[in-house]
């Protein structure tokens, strides 16, 4: 089974967090955002190293390069991700501050104006940090993130490194109460790469694509020997 994600997500997700706690309180300086991107270089590399040697001893083997475009995709978009993390950060505590500044405009009593002005001075000064903690307002998004890159990279990897010896996979899913309806009916079933399953949820919406890719799945590809018969135009309905 080359599912390695599960083995790997913790540790981008602790690196993200502290990343994320560094902008939550204005100390993502230089190094800071330096620390982040070494750590994703050697994360990529582990990464990539665990599952070459998971898929050489399934028989197949990756050869050198191959995985290079993907790797560097994936490091291109951490450093966005930087960028979006302090957009982020910035937003939430707008966001904050508009919910705290809403309740007190709704209560009657005098001192509301001066708690107001607290409010505004605290952000102007960048503090709202001191008085809304990372752990309760940015941690939890922050997770989210580095689980979501850490299957990312896991996802592009395993992919193009199946595509070198198959054109198609058995669509494995997560055994935990997250996977979709829909993604419960593909699993383990036979597709090509080139020729993925179609689902509807039922709301109506419509994806066509191979496992991970559609929002927030964590389905995955295992190499299928080209001798087993793929389902084509395959659809599946909640
Ligand atoms: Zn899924």
């Amino acid at each position: 089974m080359i599912n390695i994600y599960k083995s790997f997500s913790q540790r981008w997700q602790n690196v993200v967090r502290r990343f994320a706690l560094s902008v939550w309180r204005h100390q993502d300086d230089e190094s800071e955002e330096k620390r982040y991107f070494k750590q994703a270089l050697n994360f990529s590399r582990d990464y990539r190293y665990d599952l070459e040697k998971k898929l050489a001893d399934k028989g197949i083997h990756v050869y050198r390069g191959t995985l290079d475009g993907k790797v560097n995709d994936w490091l291109t978009r951490q450093k966005a991700m930087a960028d979006t993390i302090r957009v982020m950060a910035t937003d939430r505590k707008d966001e904050i501050i508009a919910k705290e500044i809403e309740k007190l405009q709704k209560n009657k009593d005098a001192n509301v104006q001066e708690e107001i002005d607290r409010l505004y001075e605290m952000k102007q000064n960048q503090h709202v940090y001191k008085a809304f903690s990372f752990e309760d307002h940015f941690e939890g998004a922050s997770d989210r993130i580095g689980d979501d890159e850490a299957f990312g990279l896991g996802r592009d990897l395993n992919e193009e490194a199946i595509r070198q010896s198959t054109d198609r996979y058995f669509w494995r899913k997560q055994n935990d109460n997250r996977v979709r309806k829909t993604h419960e009916k593909l699993a383990d079933l036979c597709f090509l790469f080139l020729n993925p399953p179609t689902t509807i949820d039922k709301y109506g919406n419509k994806h066509t694509g191979n496992p991970g890719t559609d929002f927030g799945c964590r389905c995955w590809a295992d190499p299928a020997p080209v001798r087993e018969k793929p389902k084509r135009n395959y659809v599946v309905k909640e």
